[in-house]
C-alpha cells in the first residue's frame, strides 16, 4: 500500500496546519484553562469546510476521502485536541453515521446545515451503567402512534450542550437484548429533551461533555435509522469510523509534543551541553519518533481502506490502540523532556499529557480494542 499523500491531500495538510497554528494554537491552553468551548474555531473551521468534510458536494460538505479528513484532523488536534475531538464527533459519529444509514429524506433534513458547520451534531450510545458494555442499553423507545417515546439517561455525550441533534440508541425489544436496539435522530427541541450534568474533566476541557436525559422524550417515527433493531449495527459500524478520528486525534497530540521536546532539548543545558546530547535523551525521542511513524501508518492505513469502502473493524481498533497509547507514552515522555518546566503550564507539554488519556478511553477502552482486534484475529484463523 502507498502511503503518499496525493497534490490535494498535501495542500489540504498545509492549509489546516497553517490555519490551526494561526487561530487555534494560540488560544488553546487559556481555552483549556476556563473550559471554555470552541464556538470561534468551530466557526472558523466550518469556513474552511472541515465540519463536514466526507459528506459529498450536492449535500453541502467537502467530498473528501477519509484519509483527507484523518490528515485535517491530526493537525486540529496538534494544536488543540479540545477543538480536534469537536470535529471528529460532528463529522464521523454524527454526519458519517447518517450518510450511511439516513434515507434521502433524513439526509436532506439532517445533513446539510451540519455540513456546514451551522450546527452540531453528537453520537449518545454510552448511559451512566453502561459504556463498554454498549448492548445493555438501559434507554427505552416505545412505539406510540406516530412517535417513539424515549426514556432513559446518556452520559459522556461529547457537543452535549451545543449538540442540535444527535443519534440516540435506545431498547426497542429487551428480550432481543443488542439485536433489540434501534437508532433514532434527536433533536434538541423535542419535548422531553435536556442536557444533564456537564463534566468537569483532566484534560480536552474546552470539549464539552454532558448527560442528555431523555423524560418521555417524543421523537417522531420517521426518525428512526434504518429498521427497528439496526441500532447495534449503527453503532459499532459508526465506531469503526470514529476510531479512525481518534487515532488521528491522538496522533496529533502526540506530535505536537514530540516537536515540543526535541525543540527543548536542542535549547536546555545541562553539565555543559544541550540536553540533546545526552543518549538518555536521544534514547526517548527515537522511541517517540517511532511510535509516531508507526501510528500514522496505522491510522493511514485503516482510513485508506475505509475511503476504498472496505471492512476496518480490525484495522481501525488497531490504529485507535496504537496511537492511543503511543500519544500517552510521548506525552509523559516529554514531560520528562522538560524536566520540571514539563510540569508546569508554562509550556504545552501538560496539557499534551492531560489531552492524551481521553483517547485511550472513548469510543471503546484499550481493553476493547484489543478483545475486538482478537475477535477478527480469531475469525480469520477459523474462516
Ligand atoms: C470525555 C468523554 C467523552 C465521551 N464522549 C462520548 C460520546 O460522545 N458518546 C458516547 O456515547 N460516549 C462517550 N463517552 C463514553 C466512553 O465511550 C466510555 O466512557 C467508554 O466506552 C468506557 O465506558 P465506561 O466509562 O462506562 O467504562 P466501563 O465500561 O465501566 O469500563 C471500566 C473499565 O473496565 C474495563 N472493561 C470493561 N469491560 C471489559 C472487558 N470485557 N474486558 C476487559 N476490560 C473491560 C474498561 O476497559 C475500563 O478499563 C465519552 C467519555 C468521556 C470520558
Amino acid at each position: 500500500m502507498n502511503f503518499h499523500l496525493n497534490e490535494e491531500q498535501v495542500m489540504l495538510q498545509t492549509m489546516v496546519r497553517e490555519f490551526a497554528a494561526q487561530e487555534i494554537a494560540p488560544k488553546a491552553a487559556k481555552l483549556d484553562e476556563s473550559s471554555e468551548f470552541p464556538y470561534e474555531a468551530v466557526k472558523k473551521m466550518a469556513d474552511l469546510g472541515l465540519m463536514g468534510m466526507m459528506v459529498p458536494a450536492e449535500l453541502g460538505g467537502g467530498g473528501m476521502d477519509v484519509l483527507s479528513y484523518a490528515i485535517a484532523l491530526e493537525e486540529i488536534a496538534a494544536a488543540c485536541a479540545s477543538t480536534a475531538v469537536t470535529m471528529s464527533v460532528n463529522n464521523s459519529l454524527f454526519l458519517s453515521c447518517l450518510m450511511n444509514f439516513a434515507t434521502t429524506v433524513q439526509k436532506q433534513k439532517y445533513i446539510p446545515e451540519w455540513a456546514a458547520g451551522k450546527k452540531l451534531g453528537a453520537y449518545a450510545l454510552s448511559e451512566p451503567g453502561t459504556g463498554s458494555d454498549a448492548a445493555n442499553q438501559r434507554t427505552t423507545a416505545v412505539r406510540n402512534g406516530n412517535t417513539y417515546i424515549l426514556n432513559g439517561t446518556k452520559n459522556f455525550i461529547t457537543n452535549g450542550p451545543q449538540a442540535d441533534a444527535m443519534i440516540v440508541f435506545a431498547m426497542t425489544d429487551r428480550e432481543k437484548k443488542h439485536k433489540g436496539i434501534s437508532a433514532f435522530i434527536v433533536e434538541k427541541n423535542f419535548p422531553g429533551y435536556q442536557v444533564g450534568k456537564v463534566e468537569k474533566k483532566l484534560g480536552i476541557r474546552a470539549s464539552s461533555t454532558s448527560e442528555i436525559v431523555l423524560k418521555n422524550c417524543e421523537v417522531p417515527a420517521e426518525n428512526i435509522l434504518g429498521q427497528e433493531s439496526d441500532g447495534f449495527r449503527i453503532a459499532m459500524a459508526t465506531l469503526d469510523g470514529g476510531r479512525i478520528g481518534i487515532a488521528a486525534q491522538a496522533l496529533g497530540i502526540a506530535r505536537a509534543a514530540f516537536e515540543a521536546a526535541v525543540k527543548y532539548s536542542t535549547q536546555r543545558e545541562a553539565f555543559g551541553q544541550a540536553i540533546s546530547q545526552f543518549q538518555g535523551i536521544q534514547w526517548k525521542l527515537a522511541d517517540m519518533a517511532m511510535n509516531i511513524d508507526a501510528a500514522r501508518l496505522l491510522m493511514y492505513r485503516a482510513a485508506a481502506m475505509k475511503s476504498k469502502g472496505e471492512s476496518v473493524t480490525k484495522e481501525a481498533a488497531m490504529a485507535k490502540l496504537f496511537a492511543s497509547e503511543a500519544a500517552n507514552m510521548v506525552t509523559k515522555e516529554a514531560i520528562q523532556v522538560f524536566g520540571g518546566y514539563g510540569y508546569c503550564k508554562e509550556y504545552p507539554v501538560e496539557r499534551y499529557f492531560r489531552d492524551a488519556k481521553i483517547t485511550e478511553i472513548y469510543e471503546g477502552t484499550s481493553e476493547i480494542q484489543r478483545i475486538v482486534i482478537a475477535r477478527q484475529v480469531l475469525k480469520e484463523v477459523t474462516s
